[in-house]
């Protein structure tokens, strides 16, 4: 197999949420009304990537992941898998690609079973799946534990309640492996755990990614963590990617208005970058009622009569990086006058 495959990509992708039916409207008269959660994300990864998904709370970045594992019907564009559209399929090949399709939730607290021990917990998605026979069963479970390094011998019929935190999640990140899927969406699957320990369950993120070749896409508040583990990051504003790129060019050079402000957010204390979450000045539009031009407009301080009127497209390369912004495009600004950091 081609080593860095691509495994996963979005064309022009779409999932908007209607919040007023088309027969609330025929009824009352009303025109329907959807959320635009994402409006044409185009994004793809490769073996052995991870890709970092980062934005402000309600920008769309769970919906991507959501709409990408298929656990949200798109309802425009494509996604595809290793080439093929998966955007709408059903029944047994939607079953076929969930079962290499796997999503690692938030709270590990809550994503385990109480009920069941460690090695039940685990074993579930093959009983799903009706994978194998229950020896087949017993070495994939002891071999995804063993990814995680968690020692089957020890912890097999242990419950969740005697685990701590950074253990439920190496458990969550097993039970995902043991399908041995070939993309993974991780959705902030370390800020509910200490510090101390959010670099060690990281760390075996990235480097399943590598030994497994394990396309990854890692949702996050967190920059820091995102300069951690992510080869490639992208930025997402108002259901949009703005910038796309290179982990260490997007999170060291931003180009995006937008970029910078999450950047120059990040409070720093003594060359630590905070692990709060980014919160920015001005309102976010609201994706039921997006700007018809730029959607970073009303809040960018560089905004020009055309950003207020004609969308840019995410296709103005500078280096090494993709941006949605006029200022880099023949029609904005020159190049020269690019923004400094704000
Ligand atoms: Fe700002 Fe205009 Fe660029 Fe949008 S297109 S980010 S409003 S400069």
């Amino acid at each position: 197999m081609n080593t860095n495959a691509v495994v996963i990509q979005a064309q022009d992708l779409q999932t908007h949420f209607a919040l007023r039916s088309g027969v609330f409207s025929a009824l009352t008269g009303q025109k329907p009304v959807a959320v635009r959660a994402l409006d044409g994300v185009d994004l793809t990864i490769r073996r052995r990537e991870v890709v970092g998904l980062i934005g402000e709370s309600g920008c769309g970045k769970s919906t991507l992941g959501m709409s990408l594992v298929r656990m949200y019907q798109p309802t425009g564009g494509k996604i595809r898998f290793f080439g093929d559209d998966i955007t709408d399929v059903q029944g047994a090949e939607l079953k076929s690609y969930r079962h290499q399709a796997q999503l690692i939730f938030q709270d590990p607290y809550s994503s385990l079973n109480p009920r069941l021990t460690i090695g039940e917990i685990v074993e579930e998605p093959l009983r799903i799946h009706r994978i194998g026979t229950a020896a087949d069963r017993a070495r994939k479970v002891a071999h995804a534990l063993d990814l995680v390094r968690v020692p089957a011998s020890e912890y097999l019929h242990r419950y969740p309640n005697a685990l701590s935190g950074g253990q439920r999640q190496r458990i969550a990140i097993a039970r995902a492996l043991v399908l041995e899927p070939k993309f993974i969406v991780a959705d902030e699957p370390v800020s509910m755990l200490d510090v101390s320990i959010q670099a060690s369950v990281l760390e075996i993120l990235d480097e399943l990614s590598k030994e497994l070749g394990l396309a990854v896409l890692y949702i996050s508040h967190d920059i820091a963590t995102v300069g951690y583990i992510c080869d490639h990051v992208a930025v997402m504003y108002l259901g949009q990617i703005v910038e796309e790129g290179p982990a260490e060019d997007i999170l060291t050079a931003p180009r995006h208005p937008y970029t910078q402000r999450l950047m120059a957010a990040i409070p720093s204390v003594s060359g630590e970058r905070s692990r709060e979450r980014v919160e920015l000045s001005g309102d976010v539009p609201s994706p039921l009622n997006v700007p018809p031009g730029c959607r970073f407009s009303s809040r960018c301080p560089y905004a020009t009569d055309l950003c207020r009127t004609e969308p840019p497209a995410l296709a103005n390369d500078i280096g090494t990086q993709r941006v949605r912004c006029h200022l880099y495009s023949a029609e904005g600004m020159a190049p020269a006058n690019e923004p400094e950091m704000v």
